[in-house]
């Protein structure tokens, strides 16, 4: 436990001096638990994930949309949040305090049976296992239900909330995905935005957030077509790390690699279309950056699943600040929203299926990016070592917040006239570059270390004579010697991973 602390505070103290993300936010206010800055290193980290994000997307042929943040009260009645989007709290009866129920019972009485329990039942709990106040060990009051999400008003006197997720905006738009994809379902979308939770006491910083950036994709499909998906056949050789929900009643916790077809021969999977998507989540964090061995894919248990849906996924990572951290779920929907929003709204969620009315389904990939965006930080920490005397950062080149930085060797104006030239054509061909010139270069290799930059060119004297820059790595400290002609080409081939920079260096 103790280590677990240091690991994630050392993560965070890096993450706030080397301007990856800042807070709690305001800080000059004190800071509101649950909300984050990013600085300049983390917004460029989180670009790069949304776009591993919308070009896995896009090449599966989802279409993204974006809808508001703030929404009436009626949409969140039909959705279900306005009842079941809640909390258990207690207080205690003596100083005030407000805990989150569950929590409670779980530090102090670790491995108590509260998954699924009404208010009624987990009073019942913390009365019998003695539980008390963290702070003062008062009694407790009762269990309550505490709704998490944010309230606003429109106009004077209109109910609203800012959305705790962007899936239920993009169900409304139903109808109008029906006339865009000319009334064929299969229809595949996505959205990347803002949602709110209002998380009674969040801890665990980046983690939990009370505004954060979601993706969500869907896909509304026939229940025959669930069935048969022929992208399925693309991927039936994959193998992916599973941890199925019987194996997990046996006690294990390690995830065994399985074919996809195999899986869903041993019915892990009940329907070749959900199975994809479970891949698709899991190819889109590959997308981002994280390795096959840091990640899990575990099936929910009963008691965790919400009461509509048929099956549910979890992605986890594995980091060195909190163990393994649960990062996106993939949902098997039913459905349940649309048939809700058809009751709610009076307006036709269906289409004909055999001549008859037929809601179609909802199958969903969710996460948040800003989960990720630490875990990949915690994932990438290199602490110093003989060879290299500062903690650096390994993120995998695409991903890299700044991919190339430029170097003039000295800054006279004869080398600084080159480098500014090659610099604008890195920055031309797409790449994130940093043109550094101060400081000796062994300080400059540093600082780019220190943020995970995997690659710097260097421009001297040779290459006014020969037209060459080195171009040094990050990983092995290793330096070639290329003609500047090349270098884009080379750059975006490590950059991409098609080559690796071992090969390039002769010995
Ligand atoms: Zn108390």
């Amino acid at each position: 436990m103790n280590s677990e602390r240091d690991f994630s505070d050392i993560i965070t103290g890096l993450a706030k001096k080397r301007g990856f993300f800042w807070g709690p936010s305001p800080e000059i206010y004190g800071g509101s638990s649950g909300f984050y800055d990013l600085g300049p290193l983390g917004k460029l980290l989180k670009n790069r994930l949304e776009n591993a994000i919308r070009t896995s997307f896009v090449r599966a042929n989802f279409w993204e949309v974006e809808c508001p943040t703030v929404s009436p009260e009626a949409v969140w009645k039909a959705s279900g949040h306005l009842d079941g989007f809640i909390d258990p709290v207690t207080k205690c009866t003596k100083c005030e305090q407000i805990y989150r129920a569950d929590n409670l019972i779980e530090e102090q009485s670790p491995g108590a049976q509260i998954a699924g329990k009404s208010v009624e039942e987990l009073t019942e709990i913390i009365k019998e296992l003695g539980i008390v106040c963290a702070s003062c060990k008062s009694p407790l009051g009762p269990v309550d239900s505490y709704n998490l999400m944010m309230k606003t008003r429109l106009g004077l006197d209109q109910d609203a909330y800012l959305r705790p997720e962007t899936a239920t905006t993009t169900y409304l738009l139903f109808r109008r995905f029906l006339t865009f994809f000319r009334d064929k379902l299969p229809m595949s979308v996505f959205q990347i935005g803002k949602a709110y939770r209002n998380e009674i006491s969040p801890r665990q910083g980046m983690l939990r957030l009370r505004e954060f950036t979601q993706t969500e994709g869907q896909i509304f499909i026939l229940e025959e077509d669930e069935q048969n998906w022929p992208q399925f056949e693309d991927i039936k050789d994959e193998e992916l790390p599973l941890l199925s929900y019987p194996a997990q009643e046996k006690g294990k916790t390690e995830p065994v690699k399985m074919k996809m077809s195999e899986a869903l021969k041993k019915g892990h999977f009940q329907k070749p279309a959900y199975a994809w998507c479970v891949f698709l989540a899991y190819s889109i964090f590959r997308n981002m950056g994280f390795s096959e061995e840091k990640m899990r894919l575990r099936q929910h248990l009963e008691t965790e699943r919400a009461h509509y849906a048929q099956d549910a996924w979890d992605i986890e990572v594995y980091t060195e600040s909190f163990g393994w951290v649960e990062c996106c779920g993939v949902h098997d929907r039913g459905n349940y929203d649309l048939t809700r929003h058809q009751e709610f709204s009076k307006e036709k969620m269906h289409v004909k299926v055999n001549q008859k009315p037929g809601v179609p389904n909802v199958l969903e990939i969710a996460f948040g990016v800003e989960r990720p965006l630490f875990c990949l930080i915690d994932n990438a920490f290199q602490p110093e070592s003989e060879e290299r005397d500062t903690d650096w950062l390994r993120f995998p080149p695409a991903v890299a917040p700044i991919q190339v930085a430029v170097f003039p060797l000295m800054g006279k104006p004869e080398l600084q006239e080159p480098a500014h030239l090659i610099f604008d054509e890195i920055v031309d061909a797409g790449f994130i570059s940093q043109y550094d010139v101060g400081g000796s270069i062994g300080k400059r290799y540093r600082r780019q270390d220190e943020v995970g930059t995997p690659f710097c060119v260097t421009i001297d004297y040779t290459t006014i004579e020969d037209g060459t820059v080195t171009v040094r790595d990050r990983n092995s400290m290793e330096q070639i010697r290329i003609s500047k002609d090349e270098l884009i080409v080379v750059l975006r081939k490590l950059v991409k991973g098609t080559i690796q920079f071992e090969s390039l260096v002769v010995r």
